[in-house]
């Protein structure tokens, strides 16, 4: 039977001396805050806003909401974009932002600065995951998948990771992460020849590509860690990942269920974002 890589323990975990970092921070007059700039009113964006809003509320991290209304014009999204810039008491910011007008999403996030960017939503900050130069932080759910990682004690260094899933937002910034662990990962997509294979090689496999049942018992391999990170509705109409856990869990040795996973996780590292973001712009004097 396959070690269950929960969530919930790697949030607590984390939350903990999050909120240790938070009281710090408040002990020197500075209360570390999260600015959540939200148009429309999207059910899933609603979800991840209420998850992350009690996950600071349990860390110590106060929230601003800035809501819009989906007629809201350009100039109204990037005024409040610029207000958040501006403001010295927000220290990040977490966007929702999905306007029909594509080039007005892209402008408000080009306009954000780096330094409060704690979710990776502008091309500087994904500079930084490539390059590790400059300022940045990486999108919450790659850095995830590295926290459960760190938190079971998977060691990197040197071992084979297949990542299937290319997209800016998960597979490339996690390919990256562990490549910076010194990990030798192999990336897979659409055009990739034999998945399968890459993905039976593979000592640690991260699967990101929003396919329920995509890894079956053909992709998987004894010995492994699977890290699931899909986020699907299955056939039965249940939360489901990529990975076919009934067929998967009894082969490999370490599997993410989902939900409870990678998923429960991200809320934290976007706290540990957003502490890390209000240290760097409040240094201690002295
Ligand atoms: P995306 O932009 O649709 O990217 C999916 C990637 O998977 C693409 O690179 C695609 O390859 C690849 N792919 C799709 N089908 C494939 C197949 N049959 N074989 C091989 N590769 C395949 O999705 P995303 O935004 O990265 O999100 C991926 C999943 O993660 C979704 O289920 C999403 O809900 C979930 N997610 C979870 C969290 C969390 O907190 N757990 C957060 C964000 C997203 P091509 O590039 O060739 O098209």
């Amino acid at each position: 039977m396959a070690m269950l890589l929960k969530g919930a323990p790697v949030a607590a975990a984390l939350s903990g001396s999050l909120a240790q970092r938070a009281q710090a921070l408040r002990d020197r007059g500075v209360v570390p805050t999260l600015a959540i700039l939200r148009v429309g009113e999207k059910p899933d964006d609603i979800a991840y806003e209420s998850s992350a809003m009690k996950r600071c509320a349990k860390i110590g991290v106060e929230v601003q909401r800035f809501l819009l209304p989906v007629s809201c014009s350009r100039e109204e999204l990037l005024s409040t974009v610029e207000a958040i810039n501006r403001d010295a008491a927000i220290h990040g910011c977490l966007m929702f932002r999905p306007l029909a007008d594509r080039a007005a999403n892209d402008a408000a996030c080009m306009r954000l600065v780096p330094e409060k960017d704690v979710d990776c939503m502008t091309p500087r900050s994904l500079a930084h995951v490539f390059t590790s130069k400059g300022v940045g932080y990486p999108p919450c759910t790659a850095a995830a998948c590295i926290e459960m990682l760190d938190h079971y004690g998977i060691a990197l260094e040197g071992k084979r990771v297949t990542v299937v899933g290319r997209s800016l937002v998960v597979g490339r910034p996690v390919a990256m992460l562990l490549q910076a662990r010194n990990a030798t990962v192999t990336m897979c997509h659409t055009r990739t020849q034999d998945l399968a294979g890459e993905c039976r090689r593979a000592e640690i496999l991260v699967t990101t590509a929003g396919k329920a049942g995509l890894i079956g018992a053909g992709c998987v391999s004894p010995g492994q860690v699977v890290i699931d990170v899909g986020i699907n509705v299955g056939p039965d109409g249940k939360l489901c990942g990529d990975v076919d856990f009934p067929q998967a869990e009894p082969i490999v040795s370490a599997i993410t269920p989902v939900p409870g996973g990678v998923g429960a996780v991200t809320t934290a590292v976007l706290c540990k974002h957003l502490i890390q973001a209000a240290e760097n712009l409040n240094p201690p004097c002295g």
